[in-house]
């Protein structure tokens, strides 16, 4: 070894090393907004920060540090129930949930940062707001990779040769690179253009054959047909299904309790708040009509399906997609009747029509109660509409990692911009696919050198 090369790598061994963990306590912030407080017991240093009310309150802080990534831990409290946060660091967002603590303060692990050498900043933001902090720790971390196990089977024992494979393909890139996908096709088009690639994954939905829109006179446009023929073209496939209330649309414009004027024309009636129909009524009893109805929906749907298993084409499902939200009528009564739900789509979809070409997607939450089951469910797929496009979404990777590696894929099924995949790779987070939300692929959402420094880095796969 030379002299200069025994230099270099005893430097960077010692650079290594010498990443300690920071601690900041939040009292020491810049504050805009919250105030210092020593009302609370239990604190840790001189005090904490209460009082994060009004849009822009911040508490800014600084650290000198040796650039690498570090894992965010948070000492906080949210005594009025769970909170959102968000942290920027160095100008890049990471946001996430504060669980609710009551009186206590309680130490979550926030996800992963990267710090550069020299000086940072760090900004905690108002986010929900209502919530306490005591301080910050920053812990120096190395990112494993390769460390995602992959699940190995299918929970339909039938499925079709092609959805094998498309599990297999999914699989053998799982932890290693990403697959691009993209919902709607003017966005697709957009993409080929300014990118020069078109991504793997086509995303379309079914909403438009739900049966009480097909009575107000919806146009299809042919969906199904268009989307197999994006299959025929080389794409991956995921339907989503906005599933329009089967009955009880209140169909006209209503005000909420604050006054507020609400649109709950048929149109909308996915929507919790534009539809009177009552989940956990309708399947107390298989007999009543509403139970019936629900049926006769799933039955709409299968239609549809069979024309992709006919097609030889196997799909991404994702259907009762963001449950836990509250806002879609299928998540309004709770996790009971939604998993319920989900098992009799399941059921009438793979054993009563026999369609063996499905993915089973579940758009996962916090809260497990809303999880219809390891024998219902391939992948669990996370819907983020972050603020800042490029964060890497890691404190909710690395919480799904803890609960479901090697047992279920882990995706980005709705992403309200195009995701930073290389980045989030950096930071270990190694979604098995994104799909970006239609409108958002354009500047200034996504500017066009970001969209092609994501679609041809070699992170990211696109359609062969
Ligand atoms: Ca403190």
């Amino acid at each position: 070894m030379s002299a200069l090369l025994f230099l270099l790598s005893s430097h960077l061994l010692f650079a290594g090393q010498s990443r300690l963990p920071i601690k900041l306590e939040a009292e020491d912030a810049e504050l805009m907004g919250p105030t210092i407080s020593k009302t609370r017991t239990g604190y840790s240093g001189s005090g904490y920060i209460t009082g994060f009310t009004k849009e822009g309150d911040a508490a800014t802080l600084r650290t000198k540090a040796t650039g690498g990534i570090y894992e965010v831990k948070i000492r906080y409290c949210a005594p009025g129930g769970p909170k959102g946060f968000g942290l920027r660091v160095n100008g890049s967002e990471i946001s996430g949930m504060f669980p609710a603590t009551g009186d206590k303060f309680n130490t979550i692990i926030a996800g992963k940062i990267e710090l550069k050498s020299g000086s940072n900043i760090i900004e905690i933001e108002k986010g929900w707001g209502y919530f306490d902090v005591d301080f910050i720790e920053l812990v120096p971390t190395q990112i494993q990779q390769d460390l995602c196990k992959v699940p190995q089977a299918l929970v339909d024992s039938q499925s079709t040769q092609a959805t094998k494979n498309l599990f297999k393909r999914l699989s053998a890139s799982y932890g290693q690179r990403t697959l691009s996908g993209q919902y709607d096709i003017n966005d697709t088009s957009y993409i080929e253009q300014t990118a020069g690639v078109t991504p793997a994954i086509f995303g379309s939905d079914f909403m438009d054959y739900s049966p009480s829109r097909v009575e107000h006179g919806s146009n299809t446009k042919d969906i199904t047909e268009r989307v197999i023929k994006r299959a025929k073209l080389g794409q991956i496939i995921t339907m989503s299904w906005h599933w329009n209330a089967p009955t009880d649309l209140i169909d006209k414009k209503i005000k909420d309790a604050a006054g507020k004027e609400i649109d709950a024309s048929w149109y909308k009636g996915f929507y919790t708040n534009a539809t009177t129909f009552d989940l956990a009524q309708a399947l107390a009893d298989p007999k009543t009509e509403r139970y019936k109805l629900l049926i006769r929906d799933i039955d709409a749907i299968a239609i549809q399906l069979k024309k992709f298993s006919d097609a030889g084409v196997p799909v991404l499902w994702r259907p009762l997609h963001e449950a836990e939200g509250g806002w879609f009528w299928w998540g309004a009564k709770g996790p009971q009747p939604f998993v319920q739900l989900w098992h009799i789509l399941y059921d009438r979809l793979t054993k009563h029509h026999q369609l063996h070409n499905l993915i089973w997607v579940f758009t996962v939450g916090s809260n497990p109660a809303w999880y219809p089951g390891d024998n219902y469910v391939d992948v669990l797929g996370v819907d983020a509409y972050p603020s800042d496009h490029s964060d890497p979404l890691s404190g909710i990777w690395e919480d799904l990692k803890r609960q479901f590696n090697g047992k279920k894929l882990l995706s980005l099924t709705e992403f309200g911009g195009v995701p930073d995949a290389p980045k989030m790779h950096r930071f270990g987070v190694d979604w098995s696919y994104f799909v970006s939300w239609p409108g958002q692929v354009k500047a200034p959402s996504t500017s066009v050198s970001t969209l092609k420094r994501i679609y041809q880095d070699k992170s990211v796969i696109n359609k062969r």
